[in-house]
């Protein structure tokens, strides 16, 4: 057979949602009363929106016939044992429990196992992850590989655990004290850097070894499955689908948040093995969410969930899907543009400490970046760095960002191929210019998470 070297993008369009065209003049009075923050900007005075992959995919036709055919009954709906068969066939765990996104299963899971005194470990917590359990009074460690926090290090797993480091903490902190180890796949931090089955397996064995439960946090589940197919020996002739059950068949339990592989716009899970932290978890669930067959979501939320857990499992997306990435990645590295390699599942970060090293730190270098992407092109992107760091809680100092990064997510199945040529074009101007980008001085800000409403101005 012949090979043809194209890709193209395994879906023809049926609706279309009209782009507004604006001008860099137009585009450059926006910023200034947006005072230089994205997140003021209004979504239809962006050409192309790469703020998050989260809750901004394009469902397909068979998705929205589900939307249509889903089921409002309050208790027992047909949508609900719809939903619930589709994450009992992919994860093999025994209780589902919807909620309406991921942080509301995070939520719930760490208000009955955290607490004081106690440690989870994961390769790296996401916010969210983070921040609820540290809200239960318990602390959150971080054990991702040397390699993974190293920039520009080419490894095909840079998401793994760093498995001697698990062992010495759980010796040091006691097993007692560590309610869950959590697996992130693929590890957000780092722009969806996948881990290894082999790296699964090893985790789950010491957890195993130790009486800890494990659990995935599963949002880019099948962006790490192909990832497993394509990097690591043994999986080439597996489908993701098999890959994906081999991956939950080492877990007791999973988060998810929907809006990311579930391919839709709300949606999430917590399901579990242990009976009566499943009944602990449905009983809150009622508190905060709703009853266990709705979990805070319409009827046609979960019918919409249930569709697109069956399609991104599709080896033809998954292909597409990791190639567009890889491909912005090699086009921007091929014109010098700094970003962080090998490009991960859903997003592309560029190093704007090396693109513009006549911005200080403290003039937010990455901030910079992303408002002249913006200016220059309408492109939304996100800063990670030292203005999202906020300050020390006690000293109030400035806390260091390890890198200066400006964040470009890629929406899952949103943009063609010739709206990605168009950011890497617009990468490759403002890089051409970059000595002419100013950097930024805050000028307001709030005590904690501070990125989302300060305002900027140009020094
Ligand atoms: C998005 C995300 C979450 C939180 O999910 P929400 O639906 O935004 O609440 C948790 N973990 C990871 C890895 C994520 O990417």
């Amino acid at each position: 057979m012949r090979k043809i070297k194209t890709m193209i993008e395994p879906f023809k369009i049926k609706m279309v949602e009209p782009i507004k065209q604006t001008t860099e003049e137009y585009r450059r009075e926006v910023l200034k009363n947006a005072k230089f923050n994205l997140f003021n900007v209004k979504a239809e005075d962006v050409l192309i929106d790469l703020l998050t992959d989260s809750g901004t995919s394009a469902m397909s036709s068979m998705q929205w016939a589900e939307i249509m055919n889903g089921d409002e009954s309050y208790a027992g709906a047909r949508s609900f044992f719809a939903f619930e068969k589709e994450v009992k066939n992919l994860t093999g765990l025994k209780h589902i429990i919807p909620t309406h996104q991921g942080r509301a299963a995070e939520k719930i899971l760490f208000s009955i196992i955290g607490g004081k005194g106690k440690t989870v470990i994961s390769n790296t917590h996401f916010d969210t992850t983070r921040a609820n359990v540290e809200y239960s009074g318990c602390k959150a460690l971080d054990l991702v590989i040397p390699e993974g926090k190293q920039a520009s290090l080419d490894h095909p797993f840079k998401g793994n655990m760093d498995i001697s480091a698990l062992e010495k903490a759980i010796t040091e902190i006691g097993a007692s004290n560590i309610p869950v180890v959590i697996m992130t796949i693929t590890n957000n931090a780092g722009g969806g850097q996948p881990v290894s089955m082999e790296n699964i397996k090893a985790t789950k064995k010491v957890c195993e070894k130790h009486g800890i439960p494990m659990f995935i946090d599963a949002c880019r589940f099948a962006e790490n499955a192909f990832f497993i197919k394509k990097r690591e020996k043994g999986y080439q002739d597996k489908t993701p689908l098999e890959i994906s059950k081999e991956m939950f068949s080492y877990c007791d339990g999973a988060t998810m948040s929907a809006k990311k592989d579930a391919l839709v716009n709300i949606g999430g899970f917590l399901a579990l093995n242990n009976d009566e932290l499943a009944q602990q978890a449905r009983n809150m669930l009622i508190l905060t969410e709703g009853f266990h067959t709705y979990g805070g979501l319409a009827g046609r939320d979960l019918a919409a969930m249930a569709q697109g857990l069956k399609e991104v499992v599709d080896e033809s997306y998954l292909a597409y899907r990791i190639r567009s990435t890889e491909y912005v990645g090699e086009k921007l590295t091929e014109k010098g543009v700094p970003i962080i390699l090998p490009p991960g599942g859903h997003a592309i970060f560029v190093d704007a400490a090396a693109m513009l090293p006549h911005i200080p730190k403290d003039q937010y270098p990455a901030q910079a970046l992303a408002c002249e992407l913006y200016a220059m092109g309408g492109i939304r992107g996100v800063e990670i760095g030292s203005a999202m760091m906020d300050r020390d809680p006690e000293t109030k100092k400035n806390r260091p960002a390890p890198m200066e990064l400006v964040r470009l997510a890629i929406p899952r199945r949103v943009y063609t191929q010739s709206h990605m040529d168009y950011v890497i074009e617009i990468l490759d101007i403002v890089n051409k210019e970059k000595n002419s980008i100013r950097g930024l001085k805050m000028i307001y800000e709030a005590p904690v998470l501070r990125h989302f409403t300060a305002k900027f101005e140009q020094v």
